[in-house]
Order: structure tokens, then C-alpha cells, then sequence
């Protein structure tokens, strides 16, 4: 972001030049009510950077307010998101520390006559609003005294009503153009335990009351969020206003960001995990940054690809291609490159000496030495990929093995396939083979062409392994209802082998699986039993 010029890095500059500032803080607000998906990241990015070339600083403030949905789970996976891609906030505030704070603001808006205790029903205070043509209706209890609207409120403080029975609201214009200014409901009463105040409050603030104060209270410079906000403006300006809050942040939106076919809603993603339709808020298929981090997408590409989309007034839909070539781009020069066979078919070499074998000192990646090397198996009995091998050549274009055909195995030699076993049901289980011992890595070339290079793992050093393959979480018929869009197909679970050389992998540790795509270990693989995550497929399938 350093380098790129943006409209609310240009505000800012200028309230750096002309003295209204002197230090630029920002924050970011979740919810705790849910895991951090791909489009908080734009959010998440956008104050930190921002914070950061101007030598500021950023909170983390979870806007805890609402106390039915919120919950410590989130509120830890949270942080751990943030901190994940690379973000260290310089405090973590509660907004529900506030309420004291909140509670004594609003009191001084009853005091001044801005606020009123309406014990009109939730029906009547939404239809009596009136619409953009037509003009809101006053509510009966608008001119109640001021006396009598500090004893109601008190009351409520003090449970003396029953949900619903009434609310706080401010007292503003039933006939502004803005829907917003009409008289909105600033407290309600809810009989809930919240997740840090525990019983103390039956009263809540609403998040057009609460947001602009716990701005205020922090002394954030410049509160930066989503377009649907912008509306919500001139109420944010008038909070602060009108409860005298010493300080007064500056609210600025930019648009939100979404994904072609990918919905971005925590309430939809909670759905898919209470259904049981995924495993978890981290399942590698959906758009959380928890499910992301399990799947092998790094930090850097996410935020390579978030300052890719730009920033700018209007909401934008970009491709899921776009961020798997950022998660590509990062992991090309990061990722080992080991040979990894996922659908396993049984290559015998018979004229490869039984009972011997040897070893290939190959590198992990060709530019970058200093991954080091590692010696890679071959002997008679080696496995290769099932859709590597055809009966006949049924086109021109398939390079790889097939009866009476000759491939290059990487790093290894030529290999003619001469003949196959079929089991009981009719399927090929075995292909049997001749090598070259001549064409040691590709020396044969001169000689002949091999019908392409194909993977391979020894077989009786190769380590079993599981492999997740994802598909799109969602179908892309959308005139289905979200939750019948799930696509039952997103994960296939294969059983293959992999290079002895990483037998030892860690959780988190990414390679590239030669011809088939960069995989990450999952969070649940073990010494004994090995499970990769497919992460992306490599853009130039060879399929
Ligand atoms: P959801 O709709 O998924 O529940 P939310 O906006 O309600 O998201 P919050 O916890 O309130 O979730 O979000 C915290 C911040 O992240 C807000 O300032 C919001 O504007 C921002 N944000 C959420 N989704 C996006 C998005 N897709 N693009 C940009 N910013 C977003
Ligand atoms: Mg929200």
C-alpha cells in the first residue's frame, strides 16, 4: 500500500499537512460472532497498513454489544487471524468496557432533550418511520419530559421493564431525507448473559450508538469501514456531536470486497458449520482466514492479492482466479518441489535387478539450492499416477505412458510399458515395464524422445498418504437458496504416497507436488498417518 495511491491515504495525508492530526490512529471492529472470512481481510489490511505508513497504530476493538450471538471462541480465533497475517494491534479493546461510558453519554443526550424512552411497540416504531417519500410520524412519547425520560431510562437500566417493553431513542428528525436521523432506537433492553459483563446489563446499546462513541473514547482518527456505513454518516457525526465526546473521529468508507461464486457472510458460514455441511470455520473449502491457513494459502499472498483489488468508493467482485495466482505466485519460489503420487497404479520394471535399488541427490526446488537436497528412491517396483497410463495413445496431445509407449521418469530413466495385469472386475492393477539403464536423468534425449515426463514414488520406500482435493464450496446455480448451493462434491479424499524425504513434514509445511499442484500439510496429519491438504492446482496442468 506503501506505493499505491488511494483516496483515504490522501485524506489522511492532508490531515497530517494541515495539523488536525498529529498521530493517526485506526482500528479494526469485528463482531465476535463469527471467524474472520477473506472480505475482513480488505478491512483488516487497509487500517493497519494505512496506520503504519503514517507512523500511527492500530486497535483491535471487538464490538461486543450484541450479547445473544458472541462468543470467546471467536474472540480468540480473532486475534489469532490477525496476528496470522502479519498484524500486531497496539491494544485490544472490548467495546462492552464501555458501557458505563456509553450508558452516562446517553443520559446527557436526555438531558439536552435528544433522547426519549418510547414504549411504542417494535411494529409500530418501524412502520410509523414512514419511507424515502413519505415522512415519519411522531412518536406520543417524543415530548415526554425530560425528568420523567431520565426515570424511565433509569428503570430500564435497572430491569424494571421486560424485553421489548421499551427502547431508548434519540430525538432527531422524523422527516429527514435520511432514514437514519429518524428517530433510531439507541438502547434496548435484552435479558441475555453477555460473554464479559455477565448479568450487569439488560440494557444494550444499538451499533449506530455504540460504534461512533468507542471511536470517540479510543481517540481513533480515522474510522475507516464498509460502504453500506455511508448512510450511517451523518447519525455517526451527530452521536459525537451531541454526547460531547472530546474527540471526534472521522468516519470514511471504501468499498467491500467479494468473490465471484464465494458468499462472504458470517452468518452463512456459522450455518454451513452448526449444519455439520463442513468441518469446522477452518475447513480448507470455506473463505475464513482460518480455512484459508489450513489449506497452505500463505499471509503474503492473501495480502498480495488484497492490494492487488485496489481501494476504492465502490464495492468490487473479483475471481477466484485472482487470489489463487497470488497463492500461486508465493508459493512458487517457497514450496519444496517433491514428486507425490495420489492416485497410485503399480509400475513393475522387470528387467530392473530384483532385490536392488539406488538413489537420486536431487534438490527441493531448482532455484533455490539452499532448500537443500534430498536422495530420492528408485528401484523395480515404483508407483505412478493411474491417469498416466492409457492402453492405447488416445491423442496426440496425451504425454505421458501407454502400452508399447516410452515416458522419462523425473530424475530417472526411460521406461517402456510392455505389458498389464488386470484384476477379477476387469481393471488394469499393474502395468509392467522395461528401463533404459542408458538414459540415467534424461541422457537418452540425444538418442530418442520419450511421449513425455511423468512423476513416480518408489514403491517400497514411499510413504502412504492421504490427500484432500477441493472443489468449489458453493455451485454456481444461484437461484438455489444458499444452503442447497453446497456442493456435496467440494472434497474428494484420495490415498497415494509420497518421497520418503518428507515423512517427517510438519503441520503448515507446503510443497509442490511435481505435475499436480501445491499441497500443505493439514492440521490433523501425524507421523503415522499423513494427510496433505490440496492448496491450488499448478496453472499449467498438465491435464
Ligand atoms: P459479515 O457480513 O460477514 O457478518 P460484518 O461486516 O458484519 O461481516 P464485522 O465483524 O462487523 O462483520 O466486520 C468488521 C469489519 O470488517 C467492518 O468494518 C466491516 O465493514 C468489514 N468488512 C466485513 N466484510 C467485508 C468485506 N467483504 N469487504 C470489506 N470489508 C468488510
Ligand atoms: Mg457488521
Amino acid at each position: 500500500m506503501e506505493n499505491q495511491s488511494n483516496f483515504i491515504k490522501t485524506i489522511i495525508e492532508n490531515d497530517l499537512h494541515s495539523g488536525k492530526h498529529t498521530e493517526i490512529v485506526t482500528r479494526f471492529p469485528p463482531e465476535p460472532n463469527g471467524f474472520l472470512h477473506i472480505g475482513h481481510a480488505r478491512a483488516i489490511i487497509t487500517d493497519f497498513e494505512l496506520a503504519k505508513i503514517f507512523g500511527g497504530y492500530t486497535n483491535l476493538r471487538y464490538d461486543d454489544t450484541n450479547p445473544e450471538k458472541e462468543d470467546d471462541v471467536y474472540v480468540r480465533a480473532i486475534a489469532q487471524d490477525i496476528r496470522w497475517l502479519g498484524y500486531e494491534p497496539k491494544n485490544i479493546f472490548f467495546a462492552s468496557d464501555y458501557f458505563d461510558e456509553m450508558y452516562h453519554r446517553a443520559m446527557i443526550l436526555i438531558k439536552k432533550g435528544l433522547a426519549y424512552v418510547d414504549f411504542q411497540s417494535a411494529e409500530i416504531i418501524s412502520s410509523s418511520r414512514g419511507d424515502v417519500t413519505t415522512p415519519g410520524v411522531n412518536s406520543p412519547y417524543r415530548e415526554t419530559t425530560i425528568d420523567e425520560n431520565l426515570a424511565w431510562f433509569e428503570k430500564m437500566k435497572n430491569g424494571g421493564f421486560k424485553e421489548g417493553e421499551c427502547v431508548l431513542r434519540a430525538k432527531i428528525d422524523m422527516a429527514s431525507p435520511n432514514m437514519n436521523m429518524r428517530d433510531p432506537v439507541i438502547y434496548r433492553i435484552v435479558y441475555a448473559e453477555h460473554h464479559r459483563q455477565g448479568k450487569k446489563w439488560v440494557i444494550y446499546p444499538m451499533y449506530d450508538f455504540a460504534h461512533p462513541l468507542e471511536d470517540a473514547i479510543e481517540g481513533v482518527t480515522h474510522s475507516l469501514c464498509s460502504l453500506e456505513f455511508e448512510d450511517h454518516r451523518p447519525l455517526y457525526d451527530w452521536f459525537v456531536k451531541e454526547t460531547e465526546m472530546p474527540k471526534q473521529p472521522r468516519q470514511i468508507e471504501f468499498g467491500r470486497l467479494n468473490i465471484e461464486n464465494t458468499v462472504l457472510s458470517k452468518r452463512f458460514l456459522r450455518a454451513l458449520v452448526e449444519e455439520g455441511k463442513v468441518k469446522g470455520w477452518d475447513d480448507p473449502r470455506m473463505p475464513t482466514l482460518s480455512g484459508m491457513r489450513r489449506r497452505g494459502y500463505t499471509p503474503e499472498a492473501i495480502r498480495s492479492f488484497i492490494l492487488s483489488t485496489g481501494l476504492s468508493k465502490i464495492n468490487s467482485t473479483v475471481g477466484v482466479d485472482m487470489l489463487e495466482s497470488a497463492v500461486r505466485n508465493d508459493l512458487s519460489d517457497k514450496a519444496k518441489r517433491v514428486m507425490a503420487v495420489i492416485d497410485p497404479l503399480k509400475v513393475t520394471i522387470t528387467n530392473y535387478p530384483e532385490g536392488q535399488g539406488e538413489y537420486f541427490e536431487e534438490d527441493f526446488h531448482k532455484d533455490h539450492p539452499e532448500y537443500g537436497s534430498r536422495k530420492i528412491p528408485f528401484s523395480r517396483n515404483i508407483y505412478i499416477e493411474k491417469e498416466d497410463f492409457a492402453l492405447e495413445k488416445p491423442n496426440k496431445k496425451f504425454k505421458r505412458l501407454y502400452l508399447g509407449g516410452e515416458v522419462r521418469l523425473f530424475y530417472a530413466y526411460f521406461i517402456q510399458a510392455i505389458d498389464v495385469k488386470y484384476n477379477d472386475q476387469g481393471d488394469i492393477i499393474e502395468v509392467l515395464a522395461t528401463y533404459d539403464p542408458k538414459t540415467r536423468s534424461g541422457s537418452g534425449f540425444d538418442e530418442r524422445k520419450p511421449n513425455g515426463t511423468i512423476h513416480f514414488v518408489e514403491a517400497t520406500q514411499g510413504v502412504p498418504a492421504q490427500f484432500n482435493i477441493y472443489k468449489p464450496m458453493l455451485n454456481e446455480d444461484e437461484s438455489l437458496d444458499l444452503m442447497d448451493r453446497f456442493n456435496k462434491d467440494s472434497l474428494s479424499i484420495k490415498h497415494g504416497f509420497v518421497e520418503q524425504a518428507i515423512s517427517k513434514t510438519k503441520v503448515q509445511d507446503k510443497y509442490q507436488f511435481m505435475r499436480m499442484g501445491y499441497y500443505a500439510t493439514d492440521d490433523d496429519s501425524t507421523a503415522n498417518h499423513l494427510v496433505f491438504n490440496e492448496t491450488v492446482p499448478l496453472k499449467t496442468s498438465y491435464k
